[in-house]
């Protein structure tokens, strides 16, 4: 019999226990969240343990995103691995250290909380003898294993969400805890886990339903070492939740996969239109001589071999080095799958985390729009559902916009400013993000934005050379304000043209916006008319924000040469096709 499940007498204790292996996944932002939920429901411990026992595969950087993606989203731990100096937190100014030291900083009761440190201390050797001595395990070829079949019994356990899962012991093979020599003599997974949970003081087990399967070794394991005593450990099961796949629309595993495809799919079609070598060249801008030479020997800048990409294309390998390579390459915008791919394409945390509770889980009542208080109070086992859930991108972005929104004007400004000083130098550079001016594009554009982003890549005129804009004079809208009706609006235009350039520079937006105004008025012509042609000459479209902002931004000077090279297209374009 195994023991009685002591956990629900316990202090609740959850933790999120991730392998460094690769950025954080918003699968795993939710396991996290969860975790985090329920801790604080029950006014419990939330630890944050990292399962870096894959020496090769882990790595510092990894685990450093991990905590600064899970700091970002305001899921902190009550013991681990800390993230240094919050900006907002700690009030010191300097900002958070982008390449703290990850082991450097621990804190708890319970640490080290890096396996890899954990095995150092010879944590999990004392349970492996422990096991060995009592004739649980055995030892063959160097590596440990559990006994099971005859000797353990039918196991059975009750998850949370999927209920009783029984195996009998027939169908159970012994498995390995501790790996031979080859292995670093280092526990396995399903060991070390175990033990720290234990440890820990872990009564409710929360993470992804892929393992489901590896927790009838794990309940094997509680009750092989239950049959230990030690004073000070509890070897009771905890509760185990597995939480539902989260998955694409077509009924995929949302997985990084998902970035591959995309490039995948672009590049097959590529290969189709112009041919491989053509299409190898264009990618990596150089000869496709030299892109044949192996990765170690090739000049500086080359930075895709022909294997690597071969490998890719045939989908032998899904190594996003090649694929992210090819996608800043060909301007591809990929799926966001990781946390910081959400917080790159301008998502808000809070939008996140509220979108994520809902894959899994239910709040009741219909409710959709809550956030973290909300389920401190009221996040429970008993409304995770068991269905997979499907991640609506749509969704998201529509919660995204309409928190931005609801946002009070100035920390609307203060995000974008702040998302422009993070991921777009090339508005930051133009220095358009400072002062009352700011504020103005930021007011008019806050209705419209979903992302983050949007607002620049709208208004990409705004920080372009007055050169780069350029005309198109053949869309309807376009050709009605300007060139139609015998091109009235280019002489509306040059009306306009010879009053801005008496106004003065500063203000000039207002002043120019006044001037439309009084013009219309005197003409006795829909406004419109007048400033449709002005919205074109400076942005090369018929949709800005209101112009006095929009000039106002652009300043005088900008202003009167993009509207001289309007107008000197506009007439070329009327006579080419009169
Ligand atoms: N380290 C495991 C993973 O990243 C999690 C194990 C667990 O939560 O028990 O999938």
């Amino acid at each position: 019999m195994p023991p009685e499940d002591q956990s629900h007498k316990r202090p609740v204790v959850t933790r999120f226990a991730p392998s460094p292996t690769g950025a954080l996944h918003i699968g795993g932002a939710r396991t996290a969240l969860f975790a985090w939920a329920y801790a604080r429901k029950h006014s419990g411990r939330f630890i944050l343990r990292i399962e870096d026992t894959d020496r090769k595969r882990s790595s510092p950087e990894s685990t450093r995103g991990i905590i600064r993606d899970l700091a970002w989203l305001g899921l902190f731990s009550d013991e681990g691995p800390k993230y240094p100096c919050m900006k907002s937190a700690c009030g010191c100014g300097k900002g958070p250290d982008e390449d703290f030291d990850p082991y450097n900083r621990q804190l708890g009761d319970n640490g080290p909380y890096f396996q890899s440190q954990r095995a150092e201390q010879g944590i999990y050797d004392h349970y492996v003898d422990l096991l060995l001595e009592a004739g649980e395990a055995y030892e063959e070829d160097g590596a440990v294993r559990l006994k099971m079949g005859d000797h353990r019994g039918d196991i059975v356990f009750t998850d949370a969400v999927y209920g009783e899962i029984k195996v009998k012991a027939a169908d159970l093979e012994d498995f390995v805890i501790r790996r031979g020599e080859d292995g670093g003599k280092l526990p396995t997974f399903h060991f070390a886990v175990v033990v720290d949970d234990a440890l820990m003081g872990v009564t409710h087990v929360i993470r992804g339903q892929e393992h489901l399967s590896n927790t009838i070794k794990h309940a094997a394991l509680y009750d092989a070492l239950a049959k230990i005593t030690e004073d000070n450990v509890t070897w009771a099961r905890p509760v185990w939740v597995h939480t539902p796949s989260i998955i694409n629309p077509g009924g995929s595993k949302m997985s990084k996969r998902d970035k591959a495809k995309v490039v995948r799919a672009y590049c097959k079609n590529q290969i189709e239109e112009i041919g491989r070598d053509e299409f190898i060249s264009t990618v990596s801008g150089v000869d496709l001589d030299i892109l044949r030479i192996p990765d170690d020997e090739a000049p500086d800048g080359v930075n895709l071999s022909d294997m690597d990409f071969a490998e890719f294309i045939d989908g032998t390998s899904d190594d996003m080095n090649t694929g992210n390579y090819i996608a800043r390459k060909c301007n591809l915008t990929l799926p966001e799958i990781n946390v910081d791919d959400f917080k790159r394409a301008g998502y808000l945390p809070e939008v996140c985390l509220n979108y994520i509770a809902l894959l899994g889980w239910n709040p009741g009542n219909d409710l959709e729009r809550f956030d973290l208080d909300f389920l401190k109070q009221h996040f429970d086992l008993d409304r995770i559902g068991k269905s997979n859930s499907t991640f609506d991108r749509e969704k998201l972005k529509a919660f995204n916009g309409d928190t931005l929104r609801a946002l009070p004007a100035d920390d609307f400004a203060c995000l974008l400013a702040d998302y422009v000083k993070a991921y777009r130098q090339d508005w930051g550079e133009a220095g358009v993000f400072n002062g009352d001016d700011w504020q103005a594009f930021c007011a008019a554009v806050q209705e419209r934005t979903h992302t983050l982003p949007d607002p620049l890549d709208a208004n990409a005129y705004l920080i372009k050379s007055d050169d780069a804009i350029q005309y198109d004079f053949t869309p309807k809208p376009v050709r009605k304000a300007m060139t139609g009706n015998g091109g009235a609006g280019i002489r509306l235009l040059e009306e306009l043209r010879a009053v801005f350039d008496g106004l003065p520079e500063e203000n000039f937006g207002h002043a120019a916006h006044e001037t439309i105004n009084k013009t219309a008025e005197a003409a006795g012509i829909n406004m419109g008319k007048y400033a449709q042609p002005v919205r074109i000459a400076v942005s090369g479209s018929t949709v800005t924000p209101p112009l006095d902002v929009t000039l106002d931004l652009l300043g005088k000077s900008a202003t009167l040469e993009r509207i001289d090279r309007c107008l000197a297209e506009a007439k070329t374009h009327m006579e080419t096709h009169a």
